[in-house]
């Protein structure tokens, strides 16, 4: 196995590493763990002298930074500008709030006083995915470096040079070695470490079936474990919402990152009286976007991370098409250099449809029309997927119902605002457990110990 860099606008291999070998594996691991020794009694404020560095400085090269993204995975270069200054801010934030987020907290027993209090737990082993090749690894570096962990990073395949230039910031920072390490491995390396005894906690992001091998492999081992795994969100549009405003957050939500985003707006729910007015428009606003290198800042439409996202998500259009789902837009390969697809919207989606229930990771739209309210939350639960989804209604109390209503672990109401440093991320179902940022992200791998003090009298 190798990790490629391939630029999927040129088509071009710009570089490849290999894998490690066992015993630098082996000495990466003891480094980290020993790290974690020394590590584990810093106070709050040492922690944050690194964790804020390492954030000023991917704020001051957020270009140059970014630039590394766009040319492995093809982001566009205005987005990933903004992804990588998203990963500055949650670095700055963890480290100016970690304390707060892990302070002791005093409880009311009957009896004598109690207090919860947080401790690290040791080296956490990550496994992140290519689609956000830096927010992924900020968003658990930030909370769980602050918590007082030590990280150890298996990073997509496709994105090498994203994982090495995230590792070399932090030791830039002044971060001692084993605070935070990249790993170039392969997926029976990834599952020894899962096994190994240093090893105590493991987060994924990634696909459910990445979900299932390494859950079930932290499960057999006893570690604690957080999965965010895939989406299919509903975007339920509702009699009285505003088309001005839902429509660019229709496309926005399709599109942003070239529809490969885990809690896109994948499943386009829309009340029968407003279902033409809003595919006419959805479609005008999705044909207008224009391929075109991803580098310039004036395209609208990037590639797909690779030729063979390109060619599966082609195939999983066809095979919709083939069980009687209908074309409204696109469907196609667009004809040019790069992995470039077609803005879609598949329609006439049965379930008994295998497209019904599956998540399409690209510039792909299902449509459905509905009866009223209670169809659209219907149809959005009928779903194994529960990451995200919106409600788009001019009544914000009806909205609140609404999304009291759907099955997913996070709900928007007139927005997408998918993520925010402070704000829990993460689903339920087939989308995971477990959160990532937050209290409850900060809290996903520390003892939260019990201390009771009580009357010091014998038992009865
Ligand atoms: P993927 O194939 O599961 O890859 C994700 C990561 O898991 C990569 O580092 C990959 O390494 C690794 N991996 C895969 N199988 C593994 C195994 N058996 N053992 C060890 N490591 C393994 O996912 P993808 O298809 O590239 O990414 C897209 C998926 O991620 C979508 O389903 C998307 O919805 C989901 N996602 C979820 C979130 C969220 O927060 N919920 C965020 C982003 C993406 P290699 O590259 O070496 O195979």
């Amino acid at each position: 196995m190798t990790y490629q860099s391939f630029n999927p606008f040129s088509g071009k291999l710009v570089e490849t590493f290999k894998v490690l070998g066992d015993p630098q594996l082996e000495n990466k691991i003891a480094a980290a763990d020993a790290c974690f020794q020394t590590w584990r009694h810093k106070s709050y404020a040492e922690r944050a002298t690194i964790i804020a560095k390492a954030g000023e400085i991917l704020h001051a090269r957020a270009d140059e930074f970014a630039r590394i993204m766009t040319t492995e995975m093809g982001k566009r270069i205005g987005e990933a500008r903004g992804e990588v200054e998203f990963s500055a801010r949650i670095l700055a934030y963890y480290a100016k709030n970690a304390e707060r987020f892990l302070a002791p907290v005093k409880l009311n027993p009957t009896n004598g006083e109690a207090h919860m209090e947080s401790s690290p737990i040791g080296v956490i082993f990550c496994v992140e995915p290519w689609n956000f090749p830096y927010y992924q690894l900020a968003r658990v570096a930030g909370p769980h470096l602050m918590a007082g962990n030590t990280l150890m990073v298996k990073h997509a395949s496709i994105v090498p040079q994203c994982a090495i230039a995230f590792e070399k910031l932090f030791l830039e920072a002044g971060a001692p070695v084993g605070l935070y390490t990249n790993l170039l491995i392969s997926h029976e390396q990834s599952d020894e470490l899962v096994e190994d005894v240093r090893i105590k906690g493991v987060a994924l992001t990634g696909s459910v079936a990445a979900g299932r091998s390494i859950a079930s492999r932290a499960g057999k081992n006893l570690k604690v474990s957080s999965m965010e795994l895939g989406g299919s969100d509903a975007f339920i549009v509702l009699e009285d919402a505003d088309l001005d405003l839902t429509i660019p957050w229709a496309v926005w939500g399709r599109m942003y990152n070239t529809g490969q985003t885990c809690c896109a707006a994948k499943r386009f729910i829309v009340v029968e009286s407003m279902a033409d007015a809003f595919l006419a428009k959805f479609k005008a606003a999705l044909g207008a976007l224009k391929a075109g290198d991803p580098m310039d800042e004036k395209t609208t439409l990037g590639p797909l991370s690779t030729e063979e996202a390109l060619v599966a998500l082609l195939k999983q259009v066809d095979g919709a098409v083939t069980k009687g789902a209908k074309l409204a837009l696109g469907g196609k390969r667009i004809d040019r250099p790069g992995s470039f697809m077609e803005p879609s919207i598949l329609t006439d989606i049965k379930p008994e449809n295998p497209a019904f229930r599956e998540e399409f990771f690209g510039p792909v739209a299902l449509f459905f029309r509905v009866k009223d309210e209670d169809a659209a939350i219907a149809l959005a639960n009928d779903s194994d997927f529960g990451l995200g989804g919106s409600v788009w209604t001019k009544d914000v109390a009806r909205g609140k119902r609404v999304a009291s209503r759907v099955e997913t672990g996070m709900m928007f109401i007139n927005n997408i605002d998918w993520t925010d440093a402070e704000l829990p991320f993460g689903g339920i179902k087939d989308s995971g457990y477990g959160r990532e940022l937050g209290d409850m992200g900060i809290q996903q791998f520390v003892n939260m110990k019990l201390v009771r003090t009580h009357n010091a009298k014998a038992p009865a």
